[in-house]
This record gives C-alpha cells, sequence and structure tokens, in this order.
C-alpha cells in the first residue's frame, strides 16, 4: 500500500486537490497501484482550527507517508496574524521538517496551447524542460545582517555559501533526471564572478565523470536568463543554486502561459512533496472555475518520482494533452471559439480520457 497525504490548504486548494485525487484514484483502478489516501490540514485552515499553521499532527503524518500532494495556503483573511504564525509559514515548516533539497518545476508547453505563451509559437512550441532548484542552501539560508553601522554608513549583508556535499546530492538528482530524460544537463552559475560558483562548477564537472551519457554544459545565469528567452527548447535539465533558481523557474513559467498549469516536485529527505506552482488563489476561490491541471500534473510527477509508475504518470500528462486538444480550456486559459469549463467538468474530461 502506497500512503499518500493530502493537505489542501486554503483558497482554491480544496478544489484542486479533490480533482487530483479524483484523478489518482482512477488512475489507481487501472494501473493498480494500491493507493491509500489521508487528509491533513495546514496553512489558514490550520490556524483557524489549532492557532497553528502547521500541526505536528499534520508534520508526523507527512513524514510517514510515501508522498504529499499539496494545495495551496494563505489569503487575505489571515492577513494580521503574526509572521510565525502566518499560512504559508507552513510552507517552510514542511521543507524544513522534510528535508525538501531540491525543487522540480518542468515546463512542457502543450501543442494546443502555444497561443496562449507570451513567447512567439515557433519558439514554444516543443519545449520540453526541467528546472532543478537547489532549495535548503545559498543566500537564502546563509548568515545576514538587517542593519550594522560602519564608519558612520548603514549597511545590510547577506552570506552566499555552497558546500561540496550540498553541490553534490544537488548535482546528482540532476544527472539523474537528464539520465531519464535526453540526457543533456545545463549546470547554471555566476562562476566569473562569485567563488561559491566556482566551487559549485568544479564539484558539478568533476562529477559528470560518473555520467558519462549525459551531456554537461556550464552557461552563466544572465546569459541562461537570456536564452529562456530566446531558444527554450536547446534546454532538457538546468540545474541550480537556490537564488537563481527561484528567479529562473519564474522566468520559465511564464513560457507555459498560464500559472494555473505548471506542476512542481519537492524532493525529500524523508518524502516528497508535489504541488502546483501557483497560490491559493482567494480572487475564485469557491466559484468552481480553478484551473486543476497543474496539481493534476503534480500528482502524475508524484507517481513517477516517489512511486516510479512512471506508465501511470505518462497516462494522466495525456489525458490533459487530449482534453486541451480537444478544445476544452477553464477561464485562465480560455479565448473565443475553444469550449469553457470549470473545474469539476475539466476533471471529469480527463478522466474520461486517462488512456
Ligand atoms: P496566486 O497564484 O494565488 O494567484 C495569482 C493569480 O492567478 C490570481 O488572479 C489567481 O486567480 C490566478 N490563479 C492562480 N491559480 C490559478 C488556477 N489554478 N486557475 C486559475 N487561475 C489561477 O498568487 P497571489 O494572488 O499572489 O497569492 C494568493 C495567496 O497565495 C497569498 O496568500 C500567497 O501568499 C499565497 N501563495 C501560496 C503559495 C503556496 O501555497 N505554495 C504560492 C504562492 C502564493
Amino acid at each position: 500500500m502506497k500512503k499518500i497525504v493530502v493537505i489542501p490548504g486554503d483558497g482554491i486548494g480544496k478544489e484542486i486537490t479533490d480533482s487530483a485525487v479524483e484523478v489518482l484514484k482512477k488512475v489507481d483502478e487501472k494501473f493498480k497501484l494500491d493507493l491509500e489516501f489521508e487528509t491533513y490540514d495546514a496553512g489558514g485552515t490550520a490556524y483557524d482550527k489549532f492557532g497553528l499553521p502547521l500541526p505536528d499532527e499534520t508534520l508526523d503524518a507527512c513524514k510517514k507517508a510515501d508522498a504529499v500532494l499539496f494545495g495551496a495556503v494563505g489569503g487575505n483573511k489571515w492577513d494580521n496574524v503574526k509572521a510565525e504564525l502566518r499560512p504559508e509559514r507552513a510552507i517552510l515548516g514542511l521543507r524544513k521538517g522534510l528535508g525538501l533539497y531540491a525543487n522540480l518545476r518542468p515546463v512542457k508547453v502543450a501543442t494546443a496551447l502555444v497561443k496562449n505563451s507570451p513567447l512567439k509559437p515557433e519558439l514554444v512550441d516543443g519545449v520540453d524542460l526541467v528546472i532543478v532548484r537547489e532549495l535548503v542552501g545559498g543566500i537564502y539560508f546563509g548568515d545576514r545582517c538587517e542593519s550594522e553601522i560602519k564608519n558612520g554608513v548603514e549597511r545590510a549583508w547577506d552570506l552566499e555559501n555552497y558546500s561540496v556535499p550540498e553541490v553534490d546530492r544537488i548535482a546528482k538528482l540532476a544527472f539523474e533526471t537528464a539520465k531519464i530524460r535526453r540526457g543533456k544537463l545545463t549546470s547554471v552559475d555566476k562562476a566569473n564572478v562569485l567563488a561559491t560558483s566556482r566551487l559549485w562548477r568544479r564539484t558539478i564537472t568533476k562529477l559528470a565523470e560518473n555520467y558519462q551519457d549525459v551531456e554537461l554544459n556550464h552557461l552563466y545565469v544572465d546569459n541562461c536568463a537570456m536564452q529562456l528567452c530566446v531558444n527554450p527548447k536547446q534546454f532538457d535539465v538546468i540545474v541550480t543554486g537556490n537564488l537563481f533558481g527561484d528567479i529562473l523557474s519564474d522566468e520559465a513559467a511564464v513560457i507555459g502561459g498560464s500559472i494555473g498549469l505548471m506542476p512542481s516536485a519537492s524532493i525529500g529527505e524523508l518524502t516528497s512533496l508535489y504541488e502546483p506552482i501557483h497560490g491559493s488563489a482567494p480572487d475564485i476561490a469557491g466559484k468552481g472555475i480553478a484551473n486543476p491541471m497543474g496539481t493534476i500534473l503534480s500528482a502524475a510527477m508524484l507517481l513517477r518520482y516517489s512511486l516510479h509508475a512512471e506508465e501511470a504518470a505518462k497516462a494522466i500528462e495525456s489525458a490533459i494533452d487530449k482534453t486541451l486538444a480537444e478544445g476544452y480550456r477553464t477561464a485562465d486559459i480560455y479565448s473565443e471559439g475553444f469550449k469553457k469549463i470549470g473545474t469539476a467538468e475539466a476533471t471529469e474530461k480527463i478522466i474520461k480520457n486517462l488512456q
């Protein structure tokens, strides 16, 4: 039996995780995966019930699970809650508690949606890349000083540091990811300026000796930011540190045309967590119009990376492609000439299209 902890969270979280669980249950029937689901609270919903954004019970259940499916947390309702109790704190607590050291963000543009991208159709048709971002190190977790006075001048500073084991761990995951894809890995750094980047580059170059079947190249982050706009099809897997990954993964997400479509995986030492890249969208919560595809594609990643059920993962991805090719669109990706559908109908169509 494979236990999946579901954390709907706030806003549209329940609507989209309900959809993904419905799809997973159908896939379970077809592929005999023996899935079991347990639902737990986090975020504002947990704060309202227990006075905490991440109750111990939720974190403990995640640690014991085979995988976690997460909706989204946050909303204006909790704007005045103390910083350490805000719903978004649940995400940091899960990252720390589960040792989520890598974030995987695939960007694959369905042919039916190339016109939704802000880039020219010929540039995005066929884009299929994954950004592997280091998630628990670098400048976001280094020492910092909010304010100090030296020689009468106020300054602040943040320290970037990476160790060889930290780079090795994320690089191994990136090489393994490239191996099961098209065998191409681009490491992104700023080695012409930063010492941490030079250590990053040395470590990855050395590790490449163990992965002769993966072609490695290095790019400076400023060049990578440009290349994602001018020729995103050149990339297969991109690996980078926390700060550069934060920025590049949001840039790459835009290529897909709507944040409602984008999935992600956070790979952990104990359990991995899967969630759409968008937030709780309080503006559309409860209206039944949220796009569930990002969450359903996150469920496909869960099957691929945590349960190694590749065939089942592909079945979900193909069902979404087919639903889009049939002309069905949720409001966020709708344009004239297509058939507008809500969350429930989109889920129904995707289930119908499962091979
Ligand atoms: P958001 O991603 O929730 O919404 C941005 C815009 O995109 C909104 O107009 C929303 O309606 C639309 N949108 C988002 N997901 C959609 C979907 N599936 N289908 C259709 N439209 C969709 O970002 P925001 O408005 O800046 O943040 C709202 C709340 O979510 C805040 O409290 C924020 O802190 C939180 N947040 C949580 C996470 C997370 O849980 N991982 C991530 C980002 C933001």
